[in-house]
């Protein structure tokens, strides 16, 4: 293990008293909110690292950098593994072979890959639905007026987990605009479960904009570079 990681210890506890900070002054629990260390483009090393401090859940995008990561680091305590990447139909038979939770869930097709090729004896597959409330077509995720009918088939699946709702805002720098797409989301969630759908995770929230997503409800922020310091 290398000095250039050596900070990785210090950045885990300065984002978790960030969280409990954001938890205090939204009056929430702190033990509500878990913290998913983004780790796409880091090395197996600097996940050692932040596992050797405690954490156990890390987040990927990239497949293929992410399988070497998950075989490397196979030998250590055990991790949990989300996809957070845009996922394609060839990428499906892997991801629900590796992965413990997928958070970018946003069509009915994939969500029934995930399911049908997810591996019987690994339990179901943890999966958020991402939802895309800039109504940017170039962005993934389902848009809200289509959320409840995906919603709904894949609560039905039998090889996935619904959890909860995912997304990803434009970046934005004031605060209070920082909550919207947030409190939406949460919106979203509290629709779905006046119709009988109850689901426990909000994941939202990144290295800039963490306390407005906690302000709003958030149980999982997926945090980089506060972390693990800039992406190469
Ligand atoms: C990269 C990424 C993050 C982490 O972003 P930071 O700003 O580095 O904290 C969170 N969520 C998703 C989906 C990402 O792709």
């Amino acid at each position: 293990m290398t000095r250039k990681h050596d900070a990785i210890p210090d950045n885990l506890a300065a984002v978790r008293a960030r969280i409990a900070h954001a938890a205090a002054v939204a009056g929430r629990d702190p033990r509500e909110i878990r913290l998913l260390a983004v780790s796409k483009t880091q090395s197996a090393g600097a996940i050692a690292r932040a596992r050797q401090a405690g954490q156990r859940a890390f987040g990927e995008s990239y497949l293929q950098e992410a399988l070497e990561k998950i075989a490397a680091l196979a030998d250590g305590p055990d991790l949990e593994w989300h996809f957070i990447g845009r996922l394609q139909g060839n990428k499906t038979r892997e991801v629900a072979a590796h992965f413990d939770w997928v958070h970018a869930v946003d069509r009915a097709k994939i969500a029934r890959r995930l399911s049908a090729q997810r591996p019987a004896g690994r339990g179901p597959l943890q999966v958020c639905l991402q939802v895309n409330l800039s109504g940017e077509a170039s962005k993934g995720g389902v848009p809200p007026e289509t959320l409840p009918d995906l919603a709904r088939e894949v609560a039905g699946l039998p090889g996935l987990a619904l959890r909860g709702l995912m997304t990803l805002p434009a970046p934005e720098t004031d605060p209070g605009r920082q909550r919207l797409p947030f409190r939406r989301l949460r919106a979203l969630r509290d629709g779905l479960a006046a119709e009988g759908l109850t689901l426990d995770t909000l994941s939202m929230g990144m290295s800039g904009d963490l306390e407005a997503a906690i302000a709003e409800g958030s149980t999982l922020v997926r945090i980089g570079t506060a972390v693990f310091g800039p992406r190469g």
